[in-house]
């Protein structure tokens, strides 16, 4: 089997009629073949109406049916075998055992969601029972569960080529509640998302799906991502990426006739706060920590730690000098695509530039094109509360240690953050009423408050919040990770007075799918 560059526009492999893109090596500079040319927008329109002609088919398959779909791409992903690793390796520069791990989580997820499907609880049914003799006035029979959202866009993410892109979780997501997908590759690897989008086709066709349920376009430069959020027959979008994008993704949408959500996730520079005694017992275990955490990858995650929070003193000396120690040894690590070094090597320059920013320490320099040279910078707190620039979002493997002269200043900052994926406390016992004051500041500013952890690494659980307030996304209510995030893509109906014979199978009196009701106010054994 070889790359064709083709889309996938339902069942049809066929070259898009726009501007052609080449994947490039980032680790060496090298164009990759073959050509993606662009979509059409006749070939977006045309993905989109047989995604709302499949819509009505699909949403009415069963959950179980869909668990099965699920598991499939699952199954057909991992038949891909070491083509799809070894193309994603020459895409985006990372490491092999990472994309091996990365696959496995795209596999996991898809099989969580699946499992999430045959469970039933994501219906969240609920009942309030008739009751005729009700006074003043009787009650009606009242039935409410959840229902598919309608065809969502799907753009595939830079940082995560396998678990956020064509098969990844906004994907799983969006299939699982009932809603066919269209994705959007990325511009950076399209031969990885096109391996991906054969194996989605294939799942497709193993599993007897309505055609429309899935496409698959390319596209250069930013018309066919607007046409995909203009069409009328997109009813939600999921996105990570930049802030900008993100935005103008929302503006669009918000352009439109009818407008719809855009579940986006964008910016974030996750606090860390290193409280007293925490720093004075294990100020070099918590620079090692740190400095993992912060190199992993080049940086290149949204919930890298960027920003770290402490009060001056010897015990926060002697965790920078540690820091520095480790991070010179740090290794030069090639960055995702050349705009991203680009914008990464601009935004340190700036920083490094910084008339309140001293730099206290750069990692191993690269002898290649793109290789991200991790930094760390330190300043006060009064200049980082006096310079919102100082709270950017630096995507790649930059710190900034903010030093602060009391609680006071701790908690003026922590109130001072833009929304944010995660906050991150590292205490002792003999910390715990300062934590306790700065809690409920956290709980306003974060999607996810970690104690004695660091932030990279997001386990994909029934529990796991992948979100936060504007700018970490675009709707805080929401998480992209996680099986909750089914519930972008669903809204509830509510079923008054029906007849049983009527209703749908999971709100029928006899609750033939063995679903955990909510009947009458009390939850169901
Ligand atoms: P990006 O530029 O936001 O692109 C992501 C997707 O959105 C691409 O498909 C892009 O396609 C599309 N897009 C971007 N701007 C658009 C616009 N104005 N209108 C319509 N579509 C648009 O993200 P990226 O390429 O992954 O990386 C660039 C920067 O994003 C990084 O340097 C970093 O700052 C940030 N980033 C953040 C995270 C995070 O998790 N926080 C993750 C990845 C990247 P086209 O360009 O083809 O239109």
């Amino acid at each position: 089997m070889t790359l064709t560059g083709n889309m996938l526009i339902g069942r049809q492999a066929v070259a898009g009629r726009g501007t052609a893109i080449r994947a490039i090596d980032p680790a060496t500079g090298a164009v990759l073949e073959p050509a993606y040319p662009g979509g059409s927008p006749a070939q977006v329109e045309q993905a989109c109406t047989l995604a709302w002609e499949a819509f009505t088919a699909y949403r009415e398959t069963s959950p179980a049916a869909r668990a099965a779909f699920l598991d499939t791409i699952a199954e057909e992903v991992e038949a891909l075998g070491d083509a799809l690793i070894e193309r994603a390796v020459a895409e985006t520069g990372l490491p092999l055992a990472r994309l091996q791990g990365e696959r496995g989580r795209t596999c996991q997820q898809l099989r969580t969601f699946a499992r999430t499907l045959r469970a039933g609880e994501w219906l969240d049914v609920r009942v309030d029972s008739a009751q005729p003799q009700r006074q003043p006035l009787p009650r009606p029979d009242l039935r409410q569960h959840q229902v598919a959202l309608g065809p969502v866009a799907v753009f595939g993410a830079s940082n995560f080529p396998l678990a956020f892109s064509v098969a990844g979780g906004d994907t799983a997501s969006a299939l699982a509640a009932g809603c066919p997908v269209v994705v959007k590759a990325h511009v950076a690897h399209p031969g990885t998302s096109e391996w991906v989008g054969r194996a989605v086709a294939r799942a497709v066709e193993r599993c007897a799906m309505p055609e429309g349920v899935f496409s698959l376009l390319y596209g250069a430069g930013h018309e066919v991502g607007i046409a995909l959020v203009s069409d009328p027959r997109i009813k939600a979008v999921g996105f990570t990426g930049s802030r900008s994008g993100g935005l103008a993704l929302c503006q669009a949408a918000q352009a439109r006739p009818e407008p719809i959500p855009v579940y986006a996730e964008m910016s974030a520079i996750n606090p860390v706060f290193l409280f007293p005694a925490a720093l004075h017992a294990r100020s070099e275990a918590l620079a090692e920590g740190f400095v993992a955490s912060l190199t992993q990858g080049a940086g290149q995650f949204c919930t890298n730690p960027g920003l770290l929070i402490a009060q001056r003193g010897e015990a926060l000396d002697a965790f920078i000098a540690a820091a520095t120690g480790q991070l010179e040894k740090s290794p030069a690590q090639t960055m995702l695509t050349p705009g991203i070094f680009d914008a990464f090597a601009s935004s340190v320059g700036a920083l490094a530039r910084h008339a309140k920013v001293r730099r206290v320490a750069s990692g191993q320099p690269g002898d290649g094109p793109n290789r991200c040279q991790a930094q760390l910078f330190v300043t006060e707190a009064d200049a980082f509360l006096a310079d919102p620039a100082l709270q950017a979002e630096i995507f790649g493997a930059a710190g900034l240690i903010v030093q602060c002269r009391g609680a006071g200043q701790v908690r003026a900052i922590a109130e001072h953050l833009e929304g944010q994926l995660t906050a991150t406390l590292h205490l002792d016992e003999a910390d715990h009423d300062a934590a306790r004051a700065l809690l409920p500041t956290l709980e306003l500013k974060a999607g996810r408050v970690l104690v004695n952890g660091w932030p990279t690494g997001v386990e994909v659980c029934d529990a796991m919040v992948h979100g936060g307030p504007f700018p970490a996304t675009s709707d805080a209510r929401s998480t992209s990770v996680g099986t909750a995030a089914i519930q972008r893509f669903l809204r509830p109906v509510c079923y008054q007075g029906f007849p049983d014979a009527l209703l749908p199978t999971a709100l029928r009196q006899g609750n033939p799918l063995q679903l955990r009701r909510l009947l009458d106010g009390q939850r169901e054994a």
